[in-house]
């Protein structure tokens, strides 16, 4: 009696990006790990009555895609609540409302948002008027896209206690109008009123939207995701992870990262349960690195740049914590055991994030791994300085395509050119991802992007550092496993590691490059399971 598996795939097109057999036809797992790859009849033997057998009828099957920063509740949140990205007017707006009103119990809050109104026929803000003929029941909340701002209906004013007479907060605004009556529109810190009386999340809702992101994600062909920025939307966040990821209702392997602001220093270290660091958890859900915010974004002009941005051309951004506290933070994280993650956009933020690495970790700091996030602004001498340090990049290649417009009318033309850079990072570890919900999450779009390098608008953004497609999928694999600590378990259909794959219609190194985002995910395997199927 030979040794069966529990799971096969046969008929197949394997890429396997592991080095000692590239290609492959077949491959076999057991309890959830692959037990080999190789030919048809090479695997057939593996074959017994309990083997799952999936013949993928000559799709190609990569390593499952692995996104190394996304926003996972929050893009759940945005696919069960009212939804308003796509709205061009303020109809639609008001009638998806009146959806989300048709079905959800009077009283209970109507949350969501995503709306441009410069994407809108009528050029304006909704106002509460629009809101309140559907929604007479509920309080409604709607965020702008920007996050700068937002839009209530009567109910939700009402229970906030704002009225004519409320004074506007320092540094926020309540838009009035004519008559001195609020209009709904609640600008930078006055939507704190609002906030302030939103109930929190329950666990159910909490798991309800990390179920709808763990569907579309599998649907996406993602079988890992790192959460960026986890603990600080609901109340009981770790344990709706912890239960959806038992329960089968998120597929994917999940690491999560915790908030250094969620964090108390105590006798510098982070009192954090019991002393818990990154990589504590189950090979289904873990803790991750601590972020460190050290700047704000390129769009809103709040990443801390070296010199004024283009537009606005007084303001440089800035830096949301000194030198001496990042130097600290770090320190207290790294002692403590944990990797360290630092949001940093402009380049003065790199700087800093590069130089309280180095103080704390020394010339040897790539062994722990630090990793900075977005690195977009990345002037030459901090290329080099990121090469030497080996820090980890974790780069958002859709941002190219989705925010590169916008980037350019930031920075200008010569500092556009190291932004997010691709091909100048050859040597340095790379790790891609979406930071979804902030753009499109998908996997071939983030990859078709970085290979096209291609704008919205249909303009080329610094070609020179397009990647090819091989590169970007070891990004989107293996380099994603890497910044996780998870290279020897992950990122390559190699014996002994988890059988996580997907399941392509069309190979992406043989497809034009324009067709790379429409290639159908046929299906995703997690752990030599079946978690999605075309
Ligand atoms: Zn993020």
């Amino acid at each position: 009696m030979s040794m069966k598996a529990d799971f096969v795939v046969r008929h197949a097109r394997i890429r396997t990006m592991w080095d000692e057999l590239p290609f492959a036809e077949a491959l076999a797992a057991w309890r959830g790990r692959i037990l080999a790859v190789g030919r048809d009849e090479e695997i057939a033997d593996l074959i017994g009555p309990g083997t799952r057998v999936l013949d993928a009828g000559g799709g190609v099957v990569l390593p499952g895609f692995h996104d190394a920063h996304c926003h996972i509740l929050l893009f759940g949140l945005s696919l069960v609540e009212v939804n308003v990205r796509g709205a061009t007017t303020i109809a639609e707006i008001v009638e998806a409302v009146a959806a989300h009103a048709h079905r959800t119990p009077p009283g209970r809050w109507i949350r969501g948002g995503g709306y441009n109104e410069n994407k809108l026929q009528e050029r304006r803000h909704p106002t509460r008027h629009d809101l309140d003929p559907v929604s007479p029941h509920h309080p409604v909340w709607l965020s702008h896209v920007s996050g700068h701002m937002g839009i209530a209906n009567s109910r939700a004013l009402a229970i906030a206690g704002i009225t004519r007479e409320t004074p506007d907060p320092p540094g926020g605004r309540i838009v009035r109008d004519a008559e001195g009556e609020p209009t709904g529109l609640l600008l930078e810190t006055a939507q704190e009123l609002i906030k302030r009386v939103l109930p929190p999340y329950t666990l159910e809702e909490t798991k309800a939207a990390l179920e709808a992101a763990g569907r579309q994600m599998a649907a996406e062909g993602i079988t890992a995701a790192q959460d960026a920025w986890a603990g600080w939307i609901a109340p009981e966040e770790f344990r709706a992870y912890q239960e959806a990821v038992v329960e089968g209702l998120l597929p994917q392997r999940i690491w999560l990262m915790v908030d250094v602001e969620r964090l108390t220093l105590r006798d510098g270290r982070f009192d954090f349960a019991f002393g818990l660091h990154t990589g504590f958890g189950s090979e289904r859900l873990k803790l991750g690195a601590i972020k460190i915010f050290t700047d704000g974004s390129l769009i809103g002009r709040t990443a801390a740049l070296r010199q004024p941005y283009m537009d606005p051309p007084d303001v440089t951004g800035m830096l949301v914590k000194d030198p001496r506290t990042l130097v600290e933070l770090i320190r207290c994280a790294h002692t403590g055991g944990w990797q360290v993650a630092m949001h940093a956009i402009g380049d003065r933020a790199i700087e800093a994030a590069l130089e309280a690495i180095e103080e704390v970790m020394g010339p040897e700091a790539g062994r722990f791994r630090p990793r900075i996030e977005h690195c977009g602004v990345l002037a030459p001498d901090l290329l080099e300085r990121l090469r030497r340090l080996q820090v980890v990049v974790v780069t958002q290649p859709r941002f190219i395509y989705e925010l590169g417009d916008g980037f350019r009318g930031a920075l200008g033309e010569e500092r556009a050119r190291w932004t997010y850079p691709l091909a100048s990072l050859r040597g340095v570890p790379l790790a891609f991802s979406s930071d979804r919900p902030v753009v499109d999450g998908a996997p071939l779009k983030g990859i078709q992007a970085a290979v096209l390098r291609c704008t919205q608008s249909g303009n080329p953004f610094v070609l020179e550092e397009a990647f090819t497609v091989e590169e970007a999928l070891r990004a989107y694999t293996i380099g994603a496993a890497y910044a996780a600590f998870a290279e020897s378990e992950l990122g390559a259909l190699a014996p002994g590691r988890w059988a996580d794959l997907v399941v392509l219609g069309e190979d992406p190194l043989e497809v034009n490059p324009e067709r790379l985002a429409e290639i159908p995910v046929l299906v995703t395997v997690v752990g030599g399971k079946i978690v999605w199927e075309q």
